[in-house]
């Protein structure tokens, strides 16, 4: 039996009168590449913003690993081991990507801090190159790998992604893919979010489709990948 780490159940979400969030399910089992696809606007990045508390709920709840999460300020989930890559990445540009990896770790006390952010290094070398320079010098792909070697700064247990490939050019587009799947052998359990559908499931160990703040299609990421109605709303086949 996989040990589920986080389950999300009817979660209801709103922008004034604007329903984003419409009873979502999904669950995330601990060693897994899970990814949500969906359009422009079906409710993505409110669920992730959800999962991760910046983003109130009307309605359902959180779980991570069996614990109620709904009610607890973002900083108290990051302790539980929920990290999260905002969508635009979001990095402290006039401070050095050191500085950058460093504010990852801001709720840790331990004292690995070091030993991760070799590891960090490892896997993304082009940061450890410019580390002692602003990290609003590096390109699109680049402030993605920086963004997602932040988050790994935190120790998750959960890694939630909120649109990686966007405005990459085709190439960073999979070096980031492979990127993430090579989390998994690191032990990272990943909750990918994602327009870009045929990349995101074809890394994945099971998908879901989201329209309308509503989970249209659910199953193994192959299945999804193969289903005609998914192929032809969001593969252009
Ligand atoms: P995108 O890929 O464009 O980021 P998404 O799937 O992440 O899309 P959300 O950003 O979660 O979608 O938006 C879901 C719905 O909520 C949309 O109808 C959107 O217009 C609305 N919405 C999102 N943010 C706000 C906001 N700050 N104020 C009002 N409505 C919002």
């Amino acid at each position: 039996m996989q040990e589920t780490l986080l389950e999300v159940a009817d979660l209801a979400s709103a922008y004034g009168r604007v329903k984003a969030l419409k009873g979502v399910s999904v669950t995330v089992n601990a060693g897994e590449i899970v990814s949500l696809v969906g359009g422009n606007g079906a409710g993505k990045t409110t669920l992730l913003r959800a999962i991760s508390g910046v983003q109130p709920v009307i309605g359902g709840s959180v779980r991570f690993l069996g614990e109620d999460v709904t009610r607890l300020a973002p900083h108290a989930r990051v302790d539980r081991g929920i990290a999260q890559v905002p969508e635009g990445r979001q990095i402290f540009a006039p401070l050095s990507i050191e500085d950058n990896l460093r504010l990852g770790a801001y709720r840790r006390r331990d004292d690995a801090i070091a030993a991760d952010m070799e590891a960090v290094y490892e896997l993304f070398p082009m940061l450890k190159a410019r580390r002692a320079t602003p990290a609003g010098g590096l390109s699109g792909g680049q402030q993605q790998m920086l963004a997602m070697g932040r988050a790994l700064m935190s120790r998750p247990k959960l890694l939630l992604l909120d649109e990686p490939s966007m405005g990459l050019a085709p190439i960073l587009v999979d070096q980031i893919f492979e990127i993430i799947a090579s989390l998994k052998q690191r032990g990272v359990t990943v909750f990918l979010v994602e327009q870009n559908a045929a990349a995101a499931l074809s890394i994945a160990d099971r998908g879901y489709v989201i329209e309308t703040g509503k989970i249209a299609h659910e199953g193994e990421a192959a299945s999804l990948l193969a289903d005609d109605r998914v192929r032809a709303a969001y593969l252009g086949i």
